[in-house]
C-alpha cells in the first residue's frame, strides 16, 4: 500500500494535494485526507479532526452539518 496521505502519491492522485477547507475545524488550506461517513453524508476531514472524531469530539458539529 502506498502512502496515500503524503508525498508523491498524494500530489498525483488528488488535485491541490487534497487541500481545502475542513468542514469541522474550518481551517483553510489544510489537507483533507480522511473520509468520514455519518448519516449517509460523506465528510472529508483533516488529520486533526479525524483523531478528534475518533476521540468522540465534534459530534455536535457533525450533527449540525
Ligand atoms: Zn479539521
Amino acid at each position: 500500500m502506498s502512502k496515500a496521505h503524503r508525498g508523491r502519491p498524494l500530489k498525483e492522485e488528488t488535485p491541490g494535494s487534497g487541500r481545502g477547507n475542513c468542514p469541522l475545524c474550518k481551517r483553510s488550506g489544510i489537507k483533507l485526507l480522511y473520509e468520514y461517513e455519518v448519516d449517509e453524508k460523506k465528510l472529508v476531514i483533516c488529520k486533526q479532526c479525524n483523531s478528534a472524531v475518533k476521540a468522540g469530539k465534534f459530534k455536535e458539529a457533525i450533527a449540525a452539518l
